[in-house]
């Protein structure tokens, strides 16, 4: 946030589908619907099961452990929100369950990331409508 309080940068389009997501992260969770009939994770975030079609699905909450797989870092900011930022990470992290998530490390510096670096997800309210998820090196040390 800047001083003002105004956030400035892009915010992610919250629909029906993926409504539930956002009342988690505010609630400082992480949840993707689950396919009650064959138990598969629907991910990308759908309203249906991808294995089975079912539509039978519930929210179910993931560990929110990972590791970075990739990263890159930019030294340009290519939206005027992000000045202040540069250089900074934009890292690709999988999640234990298996998704992929496209986020911001907190404490980590852009030259220190590595790939495998065990994570976790932390929650940043930026606005009142929206907590966008970032991740921070894991405390336990990962496994
Ligand atoms: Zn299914």
């Amino acid at each position: 946030m800047t001083d003002s309080g105004a956030y400035l940068k892009p915010l992610p389009l919250i629909n029906s589908t993926n409504r539930p997501f956002w009342s988690a992260t505010k609630a400082g969770e992480l949840r993707f619907p689950r396919c009650v009939n064959c138990g598969s994770w629907v991910y990308p975030i759908a309203t249906m099961c991808q294995a089975c079609w079912s539509d039978n699905l519930r929210w179910d909450r993931v560990t929110g452990r990972g590791s970075v797989s990739s990263w890159v870092v930019y030294h340009r900011a290519f939206d005027p929100s992000f000045a202040e930022d540069v250089p900074y990470a934009v890292v690709q992290v999988d999640l234990e369950e298996g998704m992929r998530l496209i986020s911001n490390l907190v404490d980590v510096e852009p030259g220190d990331i590595v790939a495998g670096l065990p994570v976790e997800a932390v929650f940043d309210p930026v606005t009142p409508e929206v907590t966008l998820v970032k991740f921070r090196r894991r405390r336990d040390g990962g496994s």
